[in-house]
């Protein structure tokens, strides 16, 4: 069985920002190619893109979030600009600031012995002491070792679809008519747009809902992808595994905004099992430090969940209410800059 310093279980967002970080001998393992297995209208800041070093992704750029709210659209104007990319692309340039072994197998299952893991997989079992699980919602490795971690009544649900369709804001769409429980969007891509439906409290069945949206704008429905995410932050070391991304449940409430976060998260994560690879901190120190930093941001977390939750009870008069207050600039700006300090 061959053993590794460091293995990292998902080679998406968060699995390739932990790899970016690491050196030493690392296994990534994912049971897709890199950047085929899409989910996400990926959309994030800008900046976020950019300082990463995958700003050749990029497809469109706006500084306008327009919500649909009651037949009426408000504007909020961005203080810094949001972008969408090509997840294709972002996952290459990602993957190329790692020297990573990639491997394209399913991991079936995980056992600890002493302070060694062993990870079985559709082609061969590997070892090693240190384990990054970024297997986004189903968290493949820590369910594995601690059985009712992922929380299946925490999960969202969304499916959205590429159409040609061109426009130059961001839109959002809070109406009842559209879908009760959830959020509608168009995220603008240049010569094409993403337009998806998202359920909160993870409603499966929403095709009729993704095509009344597609026709408002004479648009059909192509390929559909999407699927489920947590948005409930829970421990960030499982049996002594890193759990990092959507499978922590880093994906936040209300925005289901991930991409910015998994990010962030995985490169901390990243560093933090570079220094223990390098001696600078012992497991345990990394694993108290890796676990201080995903939590830090519980309260905004918890804060927005409950605006969701409120979101959800309240009538489409006060949603609209809400959103007039927060498209003045003062609002907006005091808003933008909370969310983002999350
Ligand atoms: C419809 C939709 C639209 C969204 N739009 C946005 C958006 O515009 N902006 C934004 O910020 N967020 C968005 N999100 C949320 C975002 O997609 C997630 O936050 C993000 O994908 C989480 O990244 P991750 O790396 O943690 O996990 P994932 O992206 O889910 O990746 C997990 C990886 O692990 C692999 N894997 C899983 N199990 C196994 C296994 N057993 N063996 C091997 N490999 C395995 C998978 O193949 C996958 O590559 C959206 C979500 C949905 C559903």
């Amino acid at each position: 069985m061959e053993n590794y310093d460091v293995i990292i279980a998902g080679a998406s967002f968060a699995g390739l920002s932990v790899a970016s970080q690491v050196r030493g001998k690392v296994l990534l393992v994912d049971k897709y190619d890199i950047g085929t297995f899409q989910i996400s209208a990926c959309g994030a800041p800008y900046d976020v893109i950019k300082d990463i070093g995958c700003e050749d992704s990029i497809l469109q750029i706006s500084d306008t979030f327009s919500f649909h709210v009651n037949n009426k659209i408000i504007d909020i104007q961005l203080e810094k600009p949001y972008c969408t990319f090509s997840f294709a692309k972002f996952c290459h340039i990602l993957n190329s600031k790692n020297n990573a072994d990639f491997l394209k197998a399913k991991i079936v299952g995980v056992k600890k012995r002493g302070g060694l893991f062993t990870l079985y997989t559709s082609k061969g079992d590997f070892s090693s002491g240190i384990i990054a699980d970024a297997t986004g919602w189903r968290a493949s490795v820590a369910e594995k070792l601690s059985p009712g971690y992922v929380h299946r009544d925490m999960l969202s649900f969304g499916i959205e679809t590429e159409v040609p369709y061109q426009c130059k804001t961001f839109h959002f769409f809070y109406e009842p008519d559209l879908i009760q429980e959830g959020v509608g969007w168009i995220f603008p891509c240049g010569e094409f747009s993403r337009i998806g439906v998202a359920s909160y409290i993870g409603q499966r069945k929403l095709m009729g809902k993704l095509d009344s949206l597609l026709g408002r704008f004479n648009q059909k429905r192509q390929r559909v992808h999407g699927g489920f995410f947590c948005y409930c932050l829970k421990e960030p070391v499982v049996e002594g595994v890193f759990v990092v991304g959507c499978a922590q449940g880093q994906t936040l409430p209300l925005t289901g905004e991930g991409i910015r976060k998994c990010i962030t998260y995985g490169i901390r994560c990243g560093e933090i099992i570079q220094q223990i690879v390098d001696g600078e901190l012992d497991l345990r120190e990394g694993q108290n430090e890796y676990s201080r930093f995903a939590l830090r941001a519980k309260r905004g977390y918890d804060f927005l969940l409950k605006v969701q939750n409120g979101l959800l009870k309240t009538s489409e008069e006060n949603i609209k209410m809400v959103a007039r207050i927060i498209s003045k600039r003062m609002v907006s700006k005091f808003v933008e800059r909370y969310y983002r300090d999350i």
